[in-house]
């Protein structure tokens, strides 16, 4: 459909909600389903069609099995199929060992529970749907704002059958690392850490592995190693120094089979799968961190406010804890239309302490320890001094406790109400 007058695709539908939000990742649909159980009409915008996508984390940690468990919904999250993981295993030349493990925690859930990204953004979109205050809409790519005189009021976004517009007082951008959102509204992010290449793929379940309740963090020679046991394949990350990828690249692949296999034995016979470089996807480790979340009218949470590194696999925690925050300060304002500028400004607040000290922390062990085995032309091995500190309980707790509940963890402060029975829900009509 277009305009006859300005060639341009013409607005077809608009229509007015409490709060629109743009992204149906962790953190824009946690901030919905905590939002329509208060009662705030939300349409959630999703580029994709389903929820379903590249492999991007499965990790959901204590802290976010805790707010679950607030509004009354973790016995339902822990009816996934899941794996849990109660700790990392590191492994060197010299030696291999856990330096910490969750079960030492004083909480109702001390592992990290894995599950596809997708079955638990399917089950965000169950339990939201049972509100009629949710309207999801998927292949809905938000491409501008609705800017008047300086205030956002609402998007513009490329639907299945043409360009839609949403009026509303708020925008929440949780579009992302590559937010559409955060680049129209004009605010930039800052990098934060040094860079670093990983190749993601898969390795196959053979019926000899046994199932692995530890994250396995291996250190060869100028490469590093992590694995995630997927109940039915291996998922693994290999990472090198930024900028190398040709390098990896014309070495070939017997070799980097090698080198995997080199790291953990255990994988000599896995990695004969490994056949064609279109089984890996090259993900560029950058942080970022927005020195400003909010304009009027529009707040960012999540990756579009602040890439996380992958050290510790926080983002999707992070990103989770962000939603808390913007549902228990944004919450009743937005069911009056009320919000102010500092309101949105008091969300970036809360969060942004320690969202910038984690990435601190981050930063310091990506230098530390993986720019420096990265960088080695040796087998890395692992100190004894450090294996004997993580033996001394109060020191193996700490990062433990971080990676766990992170710097601040947020407590639903309106656990919300009981769904109404929405008559669209059980059959799945409610879905755009
Ligand atoms: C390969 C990889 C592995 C990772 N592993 C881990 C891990 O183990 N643990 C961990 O905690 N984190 C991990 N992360 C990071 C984690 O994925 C992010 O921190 C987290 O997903 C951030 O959540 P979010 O909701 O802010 O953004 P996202 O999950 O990126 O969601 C953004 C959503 O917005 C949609 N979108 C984008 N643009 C538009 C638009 N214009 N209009 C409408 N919708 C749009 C996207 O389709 C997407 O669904 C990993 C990331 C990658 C890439």
């Amino acid at each position: 459909m277009y305009d006859d007058q300005t060639g341009s695709p013409a607005v077809s539908q608009h229509f007015q909600q409490d709060c629109c939000i743009v992204g149906g990742g962790p953190a824009g649909m946690v901030l919905a389903l905590l939002l329509v159980r208060q009662g705030v009409r939300v349409t959630l915008l999703e580029a994709h069609e389903d929820f379903d996508r590249k492999f991007r984390g499965d990790t959901i940690h204590p802290s976010v099995l805790e707010i679950f468990d607030q509004i009354g919904l973790s016995d339902t999250l822990l009816q996934l199929q899941h794996s849990k993981i109660y700790g990392p295993t590191l492994r060197a030349a010299n030696t291999s060992f856990n330096p910490f493990d969750f079960r030492r925690l004083n909480t109702k859930f001390p592992f990290i529970m894995l599950v596809p990204q997708s079955k638990f953004l399917d089950f965000l979109s169950r339990e939201a749907n049972k509100y009629e205050e949710f309207d999801l809409r998927f292949s809905s790519k938000v491409e501008s704002l609705i800017d008047e005189n300086g205030t956002i009021c609402g998007v513009r976004y490329m639907g299945r059958d043409g360009v839609h517009e949403v009026k509303t007082p708020v925008v929440i951008g949780a579009d992302g690392r590559f937010s559409t959102v955060r680049e129209r509204a004009g605010l930039v992010p800052i990098k934060t850490s040094p860079a670093m290449d990983i190749l993601w793929f898969e390795l196959p379940h053979l019926p000899e592995d046994a199932a692995s309740n530890r994250v396995l963090g291996g250190f060869g020679m100028g490469r590093v190693l992590a694995v995630f046991d997927r109940f039915d394949h291996w998922q693994v990350g290999y990472v090198f120094p930024k900028g190398t990828y040709q390098q990896v690249r014309s070495e070939g692949l017997e070799s980097l089979r090698n080198s995997i296999a080199a790291i953990e034995p255990r994988f000599t016979k896995h990695v004969a799968s490994l056949t064609d470089w279109h089984q890996f996807s090259l993900l560029s480790v950058e942080s970022s961190f927005c020195p400003k979340w909010y304009r009027p009218g529009l707040l960012l949470i999540g990756d579009a406010a602040h890439v996380m590194s992958p050290v510790g696999g926080v983002g999707i925690n992070y990103a989770i804890q962000d939603a808390v925050a913007a549902a228990n300060v944004l919450g009743e304002y937005l069911k009056t239309r009320s919000t102010s500028i500092e309101d949105l400004a008091r969300v970036q607040r809360r969060r942004q302490f320690p969202t910038k000290l984690i990435q601190w922390l981050q930063t310091a062990v990506q230098k530390r320890v993986l720019t420096r085995a990265l960088g080695s032309t040796t087998a890395t091995t692992i100190p004894l001094f450090v294996r004997l500190l993580f033996a001394i309980p109060i020191v193996r707790d700490l990062p433990a406790k971080l990676l766990a509940f992170g710097f601040r963890r947020e407590h639903v402060r309106n656990v919300g109400q009981s769904p109404k029975v929405v008559a669209t829900a059980a059959n799945g009509a409610g879905l755009h």
